[in-house]
C-alpha cells in the first residue's frame, strides 16, 4: 500500500514468543488485503479483474467484494462523488502505479477517460461473491476505501487473539479498541493541514472507534504554481479545487470512515458538510482560509462524540 504501520498493544504480560507470532498475524491480515485489493500488485485480484476483458461474473474472495459493496455503496449515497472506477484518471493525472509523466492530460483524454468511469458498471452478487464489469475497460481504485478495511482487519485479529486494547494505524487511518495503557481513551492526533511539515491541530480520545482523513496536504504536486491533488472529482475528470484542506470522519468501522472521508473531501466544504449532516456523519472539516490558518467545522455527530 506504499505506507506504513503501527500498532500499540496492551496486555498484561507477554512474551517474546507471543509477540512474534502477532506481528507475523497482523503481517498475514495485511499481506492479505495487499493481495487482493492493491492496484500496485499486478497478481493482485483487483488487478486481474482490471486487465480482463470480461463482462460475465467473476468470482472474487468475500473481502474483496465485502469493500466493492461498501465502496458502492457510498458511491450512491453521494451521488457518484466517490467513485472507484475513476482509476484511469487517478493514473493519468500521475498518482496511480505507474510513474508519472511530464505533461498535463488534454481536455479531449480527460473526456475519453471519464466515459470509461462510472460506478454503475459495477454489478455485484454478495450470495454468489461475483462481480460484473458491464463495460470491458473499467478499472477499479480501491486505494481510497481499502487501507481503512486492512486496519479492521488487522483489529478484529488482535480482538480475536483476546488482546482487547490496542491501537491500529495505516497510512494515517486508525482503529482504537478499548483503552490505553493509563486506562484512558487512546489520544489521537489531527494534523494540521500545512504542507510544511507536522504539527498538531487537535487531540482527540477516541475509544472503540476509527479514525480516517484525506486531505490536500499530502500527496500532490505543484503544476505552474497551482497544487493539484490526488482526489479525483468524477464529475469533471479533474483533481478537486476548492478550500477544504482536509476531512477527518469517525466511525465504527475504518473502511467506512477512510471511504466517507475521500468522499466529503470531493464533495468540498459546503456540499460535503451538507452530505455529512443528513447522513448523520461525525465529521471534522479543516478548512483553509486567505490568511493562511484553518478553520474547523464540526457536524453536530462529531460534537456529540466528545
Ligand atoms: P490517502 O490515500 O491519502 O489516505 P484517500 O483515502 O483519500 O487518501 O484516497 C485517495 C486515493 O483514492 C487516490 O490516490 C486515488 O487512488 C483514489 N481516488 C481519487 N479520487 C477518488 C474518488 N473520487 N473516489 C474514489 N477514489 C478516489
Ligand atoms: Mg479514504
Amino acid at each position: 500500500m506504499g505506507t506504513t504501520f503501527e500498532v500499540k498493544l496492551v496486555a498484561r504480560k507477554i512474551s517474546q514468543c507471543q509477540l512474534e507470532i502477532i506481528r507475523q498475524e497482523i503481517l498475514t491480515q495485511l499481506d492479505d488485503v495487499n493481495g487482493k485489493m492493491s492496484t500496485y500488485l499486478s497478481s493482485s485480484e483487483i488487478s486481474r479483474l482490471n486487465r480482463s476483458r470480461e463482462t460475465s461474473p467473476q468470482r472474487l474472495s468475500r473481502k474483496t467484494i465485502t469493500v466493492l459493496a461498501e465502496a458502492r455503496h457510498i458511491s450512491t449515497i453521494t451521488q457518484g462523488a466517490f467513485d472507484i472506477t475513476v482509476g484511469p484518471l487517478v493514473n493519468i493525472w500521475g498518482f496511480g502505479p505507474e510513474s508519472r509523466s511530464q505533461k498535463t492530460p488534454t481536455p479531449e483524454e480527460i473526456l475519453e477517460l471519464t466515459f470509461q468511469t462510472g460506478w454503475e458498471k459495477i454489478e455485484l452478487n454478495k450470495f454468489t461473491s461475483t462481480v460484473r464489469k458491464s463495460d470491458p475497460s473499467l478499472y477499479c481504485d480501491l486505494s481510497a476505501i481499502a487501507k481503512g478495511y486492512a486496519v479492521d482487519q488487522v483489529s478484529a485479529a488482535l480482538v480475536q487473539k483476546n488482546f482487547l486494547q490496542h491501537m491500529v494505524e495505516l497510512g494515517g487511518e486508525i482503529k482504537t479498541s478499548g483503552r490505553n495503557l493509563s486506562g484512558k481513551p487512546w489520544k489521537i492526533a489531527i494534523e494540521r493541514p500545512s504542507i510544511q511539515g507536522r504539527t498538531l491541530q487537535r487531540i482527540i480520545p477516541l475509544e472503540s472507534l476509527a479514525i480516517a482523513t484525506s486531505g490536500d496536504y499530502r500527496n500532490f504536486y505543484q503544476e505552474n504554481g497551482v497544487r493539484l491533488s490526488h482526489t479525483i472529482d468524477p464529475r469533471t475528470g479533474h483533481p478537486v479545487k476548492h478550500s477544504l484542506a482536509s476531512v477527518s470522519v469517525i466511525d465504527v468501522s475504518c473502511m467506512r470512515a477512510d471511504g466517507y472521508a475521500t468522499a466529503l473531501m470531493v464533495l468540498g466544504e459546503t456540499d460535503g458538510y451538507r452530505l455529512a449532516m443528513e447522513h448523520n456523519l461525525a465529521a471534522l472539516f479543516l478548512v483553509r482560509t486567505l490568511k493562511g490558518s484553518f478553520l474547523e467545522r464540526e457536524t453536530p455527530a462529531f460534537q456529540r462524540l466528545f
